[in-house]
């Protein structure tokens, strides 16, 4: 019998790794004008992987022109449906076919464990591109009832040049998220990567067109927030801006919207989640189980991460045991080891961030029950252990502020109105959970919380068929679904006079 020869390991894969860093204008990649680049870290070991170009506002004028002529001469916008459809399933294909080139991008880059990148984003990323692929010649206009005399078209027209704005928690896949309803409704697009993960986005931009995508319609303009993002939020010729990133940021995009043409802004941003459990809830296990996923998937980076758990007096003590044990038994590790559960955080910024909310926890007065340290100082990356504070009061800056790491307040209330006024009073909105087995109550309660998704003895549950996004500051507008077209779109009425 054949001896089967040894897995290759992900960190001999990663030596022989090749990174493309030139930003990706009208098909081709290209250095910044400026010549300028930023570093990319591994934030699992602190060293540099690659040097990025940095683009700036002449590199965004570039693709925003390559992307504007590609438009205005309907390649893309004016192919069949069906042959966009083909060809944006293609591009799914390719992105399967370079699914481990892609996850070790994705690993090496943000520190997530290779695993999550392999089994979870990249195969996120294709379904996503399939998912509106599909959708292309399959929606449909409205006519209006206007009577015999008259014929009104209700249609759903590109926007045109759409510039996507993304954040780093799940590099590739909250760029999936725009990338293809902004291409299924057949604009074209300027892509601006977190400086913290441009990786992926810059390798992808080539295999759309190698899928077929006209060069022009996909730019990839890697850059700092403040240079290349803040100069594609303020193009003239920009139509839209779709956004993921923090409140902050958002804020800010919105008035160079203002500033600029009025250009279309959706925002996906931050938010502080409230997982409330009621005492009737029987299965502690299970919440257990679920609450600690909820904070820890993605070493916490998560925009809905469940980060408030709202226990109500009488169980909290039971869960919070088994909170614990999870937290305890949670071990962060080498983000390419396959069996790493929990990964780097993203840089060092990043890192000091988080533990500066643990000791602000600490320093009004909560309680640390579990974690609470940086660890695998010797591997120069940046890992913080699975955090879990106790007699967390609301007002706490660990209670009202998005920390966007591993760290879990608990807050303990004794009725189901003070569980529901607590879980609405902070600035976000986009998700929250209850644990309930009284149908009434469920309802009561989904109802009377103000979030964008509202759990039910689940967290986190996850399709492309339900819209996701946020109610307050957590944004404006909808990824995923259907609905998530119509950011992409202008709504133009047509009438036509049958006299
Ligand atoms: P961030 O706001 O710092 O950066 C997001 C993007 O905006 C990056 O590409 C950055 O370069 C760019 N940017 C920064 N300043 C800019 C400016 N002045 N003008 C234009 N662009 C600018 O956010 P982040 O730290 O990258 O991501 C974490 C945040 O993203 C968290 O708040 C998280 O909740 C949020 N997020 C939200 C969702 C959602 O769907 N609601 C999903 C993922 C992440």
């Amino acid at each position: 019998m054949n001896a089967q020869p040894a897995p290759v390991s992900w960190h001999e894969r990663a030596r022989s790794l090749s990174f493309q860093t030139k930003a990706f204008i009208d098909g081709r990649y290209v250095d910044a004008v400026s010549g300028a680049t930023f570093d990319s870290i591994n934030p699992a070991t602190g060293k540099l992987l690659a040097r990025v170009a940095s683009g700036d506002a002449e590199d965004i004028d570039r693709a925003v022109q390559a992307a504007r002529t590609a438009f205005g001469k309907g390649a893309w916008a004016q192919f069949h449906p069906a042959k966009r459809k083909k060809i944006l399933l293609r591009f799914a294909e390719l992105i399967i076919k370079h699914g481990d080139e892609l996850a070790l991008l994705e690993t090496l880059d943000m520190g997530k464990p290779i695993s999550d990148s392999l089994k979870v984003d990249i195969p996120a990323v294709a379904r996503c591109l399939q998912w509106y692929a599909e959708a292309i010649d399959k929606v449909y206009d409205e006519v209006a009832p206007t009577g015999p005399k008259a014929l009104a078209l209700i249609t759903r027209e590109p926007m045109g040049v759409v510039g996507a704005i993304v954040p780093w928690n799940y590099p590739l896949l909250m760029a999936a998220w725009k990338i293809a309803p902004i291409l299924a409704s057949g604009n074209s697009l300027v892509l601006k990567p977190s400086e913290k993960s441009p990786l992926t986005a810059l390798k992808v931009a080539a295999l759309a067109v190698d899928a077929g995508v006209p060069p022009g319609v996909f730019n990839v303009v890697p850059g700092l927030g403040q240079t290349a993002g803040k100069a594609l939020a303020l193009h003239m010729d920009v139509d839209c801006i779709a956004f993921t990133g923090s409140t902050a940021t958002g804020k800010q995009i919105m008035q160079y919207a203002g500033q600029s043409n009025l250009k279309r802004v959706s925002l996906e941003c931050g938010g502080k989640s409230p997982n409330i459990v009621l005492a009737d809830y029987p299965d502690i296990e299970r919440v257990a189980q679920a609450a600690a996923a909820a904070i820890y998937s993605n070493q916490g980076e998560m925009c809905s991460a469940g980060s408030r758990l709202l226990l109500q007096e009488g169980i909290k003590e039971a869960v919070l045991e088994k909170v614990q044990a999870i937290s305890r038994a949670l071990v962060p590790g080498d983000p390419l080891n396959p069996e790493t559960e929990l990964g780097a955080i993203v840089d060092e910024t990043q890192m000091k961030r988080v533990l500066g909310y643990i000791d602000a926890g600490r320093g009004a007065g909560a309680r640390v029950r579990v974690g609470g340290r940086r660890v695998r100082e010797e591997s120069g990356g940046y890992f913080i252990e699975p955090t879990v504070f106790d007699e967390v009061k609301p007002g706490m800056s660990i209670a009202r502020e998005e920390i966007f790491g591993p760290v879990l307040s608990a807050i303990t209330f004794r009725t189901v109105d003070e569980a529901i006024e607590i879980a609405n009073d902070v600035v976000y909105g986009l998700a929250a959970a209850v644990w309930t087995r009284d149908i009434t109550t469920a309802h009561r309660v989904a109802r009377a919380l103000r979030a964008g998704t509202v759990y039910v003895n689940c967290y986190d549950a996850d399709d492309l068929t339900v819209p996701f996004g946020g109610f307050k500051q957590s944004g404006i507008g909808r990824d995923k679904s259907l609905h998530a077209l119509e950011k992409y779109t202008e709504l133009k009425s047509t009438w036509i006079d049958l006299t």
